[in-house]
């Protein structure tokens, strides 16, 4: 055996050990763990549910379990704990936080609410638990349309903080939001030129691009102008990537999303095969939860993620309309 299969069988081995080690501990503490389709292989593999953020909010609510250990970022963890107060809600490292979410603080909507008054607030689910308690709705990528859409047609709708997924749900309902220049680094990152090139490189692929990528709205442009056939790209939230991959007759798939998420389209699609729009698409945050610290959050009971009120119960308002028209 070489040296660096030895260090291989070590390093798998440890491995090894450490989820042998969260399965005990996540027994005895009665706990579930939750993890985003961003998250890191081996974490994907050990939870018990993995989804977006939508899907992970429906996973909190309707477990039994005492504890939840939230493998995502920050205000998903804030979003999971006002669902189920009497949980303890657990995220292994408090610095996962989120660029998109940051845009925008509860301040900066309330000056936004003062210039538009009569507005309907609709934000993305990628904000503060602070910022949805300033909210009417919350909507995810997945059901951001069908929440504008229940919106009387003669309402000001002021949508945040999202520039692109903003830019796409206008372009799909005809209503002029006003939008707000919020943007996530990693799917902003993901240009026109990289649909291009991959088209090239891919030319049967079907491209599945998340709609807060920065290359929607040209794409959407380009479709318009009939410079691309509609045919060749979907616009889709992760989950429903994972829905149309599975359905659809196609055998390759570029993914213009973050990469991780290719662990499980892979997983759940043993026979067709998946590129990523761009290598760099992953995010930084959601790359901080680890098995090490997993393991020190089951072992220590940390890091605890609870609302204060009243903030919890007026974001609750938006969450539960959310969830209804999911
Ligand atoms: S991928 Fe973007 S939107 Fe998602 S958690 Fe990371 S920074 Fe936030």
């Amino acid at each position: 055996m070489s040296q660096d299969s030895v260090q291989e069988k070590i390093n798998e081995d440890s491995v090894q050990e450490k989820i042998n080690e969260i399965f005990r501990l996540k027994k005895e503490k009665n706990a579930v763990i939750l993890s985003h389709n961003y998250q890191i292989p081996h974490i994907q593999d050990i939870a018990d549910f993995v989804g977006d953020s939508l899907g992970l909010s429906r996973a909190a609510a309707r477990t039994d379990a005492d504890v939840i250990i939230f493998c995502g970022v920050h205000f998903m963890a804030e979003t999971a704990s006002i669902i189920c107060p009497n949980k303890k809600v657990l995220i292994p490292d408090l610095r996962a936080g989120c660029s998109l979410a940051d845009t925008l603080t509860a301040d900066q909507l309330r000056e936004l609410k003062q210039k538009y008054p009569e507005a309907v607030v609709v934000s993305y689910i990628n904000t503060t638990a602070e910022v949805k308690a300033e909210s009417d709705y919350c909507c995810t990528s997945t059901n951001a349309v069908k929440v504008v859409n229940a919106i009387p047609p003669d309402k000001e709708i002021l949508f945040v903080p999202d520039m692109f997924l903003g830019a796409y749900v206008q372009s799909v309902t005809g209503r002029k939001l006003h939008l707000w220049p919020g943007e996530c680094h990693v799917h902003a990152g993901i240009k026109p030129k990289d649909v291009v090139s991959m088209k090239e490189k891919h030319p049967s692929a079907e491209f599945l691009i998340h709609p807060e990528c920065g290359c929607v709205s040209s794409f959407l442009y380009h479709v318009g102008e009939g410079d691309i056939p509609e045919s060749d790209a979907k616009i889709f939230s992760t989950e429903g990537m994972m829905n149309y991959a599975k359905q659809s007759e196609s055998k390759q798939f570029v993914i213009a999303t973050e990469n991780e998420i290719i662990h499980r389209l892979k997983k759940e699609n043993p026979t067709k095969e998946f590129f990523p729009i761009k290598e760099d698409a992953f995010c930084k945050y959601m790359k901080m939860i680890t098995l090490d610290g997993i393991l020190n959050s089951l072992r220590e009971m940390v890091y605890e993620v609870r609302v204060p009120e009243p903030v919890a119960s007026k974001a609750k308002v938006a969450i539960d309309r959310m969830m209804s028209l999911a």
